[in-house]
């Protein structure tokens, strides 16, 4: 394991945070990696106004775009070399497989990238001219962002949110959650190496770990912070939303969901189990587009979801640094307790538990946050365990009868964020992927991204859009100039 950062970034400086000390664990063993000194308030104000100085710095304010898409690729360069590091830090602080951590770090390397060369090809408009003059929309940069991130995979989720800050021209100011602030402060070195190597302002970034309801809630309401970019559940980015109302900036928020995953009759049946079974499984569950509620044709429902809990059983569970893991422990015993709790829920509104149910049993998960792989069925979609998100590796079996009894099931929920849909026919496909109410649907395939298309929640699930080509514009404000051309006086005024 590499040296731990501890020191947290504040105004282009390393140090302790002067706010209360928070120990993050391992979870593979629950022993404690590091403790980090959150920011206080008071550290939060300081950095939010070191941000604007670095904002109107002419170093950083006149950079052309070309020029700060350099900075992104230097940054993108570092990150891919620091991957394997990066991963380490993140498998012991998330408890994640390194199979998946290193994919993470990469995907962070890949965002930067894209997002350099977005920049550098980003135009401004001449929109056609109605008058004696030439107009024109240009974009301009907001100021100091937020960017308020969960837990489940940090170093993909900040460079989302950095890399098009960043090359919009902002500040931001980063608050990793409580849990999981290692690969953010790591993230963070890389970063400011980058701005020392380009001779810019290092309080261009911020990292202030600590509790959302103290620093989170510091970084939203501070004056200096003119637009927020928050990752996490739905209650919290209400909360967020409304105090963005009230001061009136804007906010992009990607929140829960609850994701149907479908499996018609005529799928590729080992596709289908294979899908599934990641869809839901991959990173223990925790993962806002987790295919959690499975919708079975009736015809196939008992023999598709016989088969895939005999796979479920065979997953092998263990920690994220054995190569041969699967699924590896939950953040944090607390959530994994929280999972369990909601297994209770599940039983006692009837579900039969076809497999896992508990913790795993046995010397090797001693001191860890596991818990077995789930698959529930006996559920309605009404009940409670369907409606809510579970945020772990739990599945409920639904069957449908027909198409519109699918789509009704599917999309009755509060949440609208993915949807994956196993089929050989592809009309079919269009016909349902046009009806889900989700902003991404995988047809014979699932949990895969680019950084090149949008990703954005409905309903519930969010507002706003993060990746692909518009994001750096998400992260500016458009002003239009008008240039007079003609020789002679306003008419009214002369
Ligand atoms: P959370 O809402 O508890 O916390 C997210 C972040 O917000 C953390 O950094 C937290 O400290 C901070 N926070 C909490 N209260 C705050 C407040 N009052 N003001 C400001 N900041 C505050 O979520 P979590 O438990 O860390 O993460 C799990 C949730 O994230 C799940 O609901 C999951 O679906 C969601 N998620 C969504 C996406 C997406 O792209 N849609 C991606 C990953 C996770």
């Amino acid at each position: 394991m590499p040296l731990l950062p501890t020191d947290i970034l504040i105004a282009g400086q390393w140090r302790r945070g002067a706010g209360e000390p928070v120990d993050t664990i391992d979870p593979a063993t629950g022993r404690v990696l590091a403790t980090i000194h959150s920011a206080s308030v008071a550290e939060v104000g300081e950095a939010a106004e070191a941000a604007a100085r670095a904002v109107a710095d002419p170093a950083w304010r006149d950079l052309l775009a070309h020029e700060r898409a350099r900075l992104l690729h230097r940054i993108a360069e570092l990150t891919e070399e620091a991957a394997p590091e990066l991963a380490a830090v993140q498998t012991a602080d998330t408890g994640k497989t390194l199979t998946e951590t290193r994919a993470l770090a990469l995907s962070a390397a890949g965002t930067f990238r894209y997002t350099a060369a977005v920049l550098e090809t980003a135009e401004d408009t001449l929109t056609p001219s109605r008058g004696p003059y030439v107009t024109m929309s240009v974009h301009e940069p907001i100021g100091v962002v937020a960017a308020i991130n969960p837990w489940n995979s940090p170093v993909a989720s900040d460079a989302q949110k950095i890399a098009p800050a960043l090359a919009a021209g902002n500040a931001v100011l980063l608050k990793p959650a409580a849990w999981t602030p290692l690969v953010s402060l790591a993230l963070g070195r890389l970063i400011t190496r980058a701005l020392d190597e380009f001779g810019l302002p290092t309080a261009l970034l911020a990292v202030l770990p600590g509790s959302g309801r103290i620093v989170g809630d510091a970084l939203v309401r501070h004056p200096l912070v003119a637009r927020i970019g928050f990752t996490g559940g739905t209650e919290t980015g209400r909360s967020i939303a409304a105090i963005a109302g009230e001061k009136l900036v804007p906010a992009s928020l990607e929140l829960g969901g609850k994701s149907p995953t479908i499996v018609r009759a005529d799928a590729d049946i080992e596709q289908a189990l294979a899908g599934v079974l990641f869809g839901i499984f991959s990173s223990s569950g925790q993962s806002c587009i987790a295919g959690s509620r499975l919708f079975v044709a009736r015809e196939i429902h008992d023999a598709f979801v016989g088969e895939l809990v005999e796979r479920v059983r065979k997953l092998r569970v263990g920690p994220g640094t054995d190569p041969s893991t699967q699924v590896g422990p939950l953040v944090h015993h607390r959530h994994r307790d929280a999972v369990a709790a909601y297994v209770d829920l599940a039983r006692s509104e009837g579900a039969r538990v076809l497999c896992g149910g508990s913790a795993p049993a046995g010397e090797r998960y001693q001191g860890g946050a596991y818990y077995l792989p789930t698959v529930l069925d006996g559920l309605a979609n009404t009940s409670r365990t369907c409606r809510e998100e579970i945020f772990g590796p739990v599945l409920v079996a639904l069957p449908y009868d027909d198409e519109d009894d699918l789509v009704r099931q599917a999309n009755d929920s509060v949440y609208g964020l993915a949807c994956g849909i196993w089929t050989r026919d592809l009309r079919a496909a269009w016909r349902i992927a046009r009806r889900i109410e989700a902003g991404t649907v995988w047809i014979n395939t699932y949990k895969q991204f680019s950084a090149a298309t949008p990703f954005s929640g409905w309903k519930e699930s969010g507002l706003g859009t993060e990746k692909g080509r518009d994001a750096i514009r998400a992260y500016q404000r458009q002003k239009s100039l008008y240039w007079g051309t003609s020789d002679a006086p306003l008419p009214w005024a002369n």
